[in-house]
């Protein structure tokens, strides 16, 4: 089933009565070339680019829910390439070329929306810094524009420039920044594979990692055992537990992060937009809803769900930065699992178990990079290769110290991502 306007508009004036579903729901089979355990969005497009670039297809990914029921579909859909460090700058901007084809590629509306991302800054330093990192990423071949504080006047009025706690100096604009609808990422991805011929197999939790001779065999599952040749682990905040059922301790914390959505209002924010003083951060979706977020809570745990003192934290960020913002109604909060590693950056990695790999790790920045975290993963779970722009995500340079990276520029310091 391919969408085209043409079809929407047949299907409108007969009764929408011609879709089909977007996937099968097939049973396991006893044995796969391949097993990608976790139906999120770094899942499931690991699975689609297998199939797409790799042409393998003999492949299943289990995931313990519903497909998209993790943190693809919780998040606040910034997508974006302003990484600093090498390692994360070419990765990112790989990512978002990806993002750029990927309605075409996977013919469906993910509802990317290149609206423009502005980080603000506050003071002289923050400034310099900025001036760094858009430096960077002209160099990496990005868009990055400086704005003075008239310029982010002109296209943000709405903020408090003149009674506030932390004066805006200005801002850095990310012209291709944005946002995607977060869960039609993880349903695109999962079309495209299924039409491939990848088995999408929801409410089987993998119990077990079967290995042998210090080489994976297949999974244990709520569902029966299952063999394969490789098996990726891709669970996200889970990563700890999961690698624990192989005998791997991950350099990996698991901590909330919560976001939150107010009632539908008129279009009022047309950028992303960032604060510099605090962490704050803002959109409004096509449906209307103010969609921010703020900190993790930081404190280590496996709820979907924060704790106060973070929701009043964020709330005071949004107020000190727009002050109108009081006056919409909070309608919704949630939270994720986030993976965090004491650098900041990702593993996209072998283990030292022979057919055992590793996609982790992604903190809170995971959403911009399913594209490129699945086109990287794919290409090292077929080649056995290192994919370029990924080259940099070892699970070793926790132990040997070689090239850590940190995407905020502070060194690798524990908890300070
Ligand atoms: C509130 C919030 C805001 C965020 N904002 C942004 C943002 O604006 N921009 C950005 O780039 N990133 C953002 N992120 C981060 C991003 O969402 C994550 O980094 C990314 O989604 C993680 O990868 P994933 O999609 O594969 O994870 P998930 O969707 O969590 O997928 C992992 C899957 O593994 C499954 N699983 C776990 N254990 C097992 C098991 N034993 N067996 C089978 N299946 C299992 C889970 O059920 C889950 O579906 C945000 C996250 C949160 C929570």
């Amino acid at each position: 089933m391919r969408f085209s306007g043409l079809r929407v508009l047949a299907e409108g004036l007969t009764g929408n009565r011609g879709w089909t579903p977007h996937w099968r729901d097939p049973a396991p089979k006893a044995d796969y070339d391949m097993i990608i355990i976790g139906g999120g969005g770094h899942g499931l497009s690991t699975a689609y680019y297998l199939a797409r670039e790799h042409g393998l297809t003999n492949i299943a990914v289990l995931e313990k829910g519903y497909l998209g029921s993790g943190n693809i579909g919780r998040n606040t859909t910034i997508v974006r390439a302003n990484y600093f460090l090498p390692g994360n700058s070419e990765f990112y901007s790989h990512s978002l070329k990806l993002w750029e084809g990927l309605e075409v590629d996977l013919n469906y509306n993910v509802m990317h929306s290149q609206r423009g991302l502005i980080n603000l800054f506050h003071s002289d330093g923050q400034r310099d810094a900025f001036a760094r990192r858009g430096n960077a990423m002209i160099n990496q071949g990005d868009d990055a524009v400086l704005l003075d504080r008239d310029g982010v006047r002109k296209l943000l009025p709405y903020l408090d420039f003149d009674n506030t706690r932390f004066p805006i100096y200005g801002g850095l604009l990310h012209p291709r920044g944005g946002t995607a609808r977060h869960d039609a990422v993880a349903w695109g991805y999962a079309r495209g594979a299924d039409r491939r011929g990848v088995d999408l197999i929801q409410n089987c939790e993998v119990t077990g990692i079967d290995i042998e001779n210090g080489a994976v065999k297949g999974v244990q599952t709520t569902r029966g055992a299952i063999r394969a040749k490789k098996v990726g682990i891709v669970v996200a905040g889970r990563s700890g537990q999961v690698a624990a059922m192989a005998g791997m301790r991950l350099p990996i914390e698991s901590h909330v992060l919560q976001a939150f959505v107010t009632e539908g209002l008129k279009p009022v924010i047309d950028h992303v937009i960032s604060f510099g003083m605090g962490h704050f951060y803002i959109s409004q979706s096509d449906k209307g809803g103010l969609v921010f977020g703020g900190d993790l809570d930081f404190y280590a745990s496996y709820a979907s769900r924060g704790n106060l003192p973070m929701v009043e934290h964020v709330m005071e960020a949004g107020m000190t930065l727009m002050p109108m913002i009081g006056k919409a109604r909070v309608l919704r909060s949630w939270g994720g699992i986030m993976d965090m590693t004491p650098d900041g950056s990702p593993i996209i990695d072998k283990t030292p178990i022979d057919g055992l790999y590793l996609n982790c790790g992604w903190c809170y920045g995971g959403f911009k990079a399913v594209p490129g975290s699945g086109f990287s993963f794919a290409h090292l779970m077929a080649t056995d290769t290192h994919h370029a722009p990924a080259a940099r995500f070892r699970l070793d340079r926790f132990r040997t110290g070689r090239g850590l990276m940190d995407e905020e520029g502070t060194g690798s310091q524990y908890n300070l991502h």
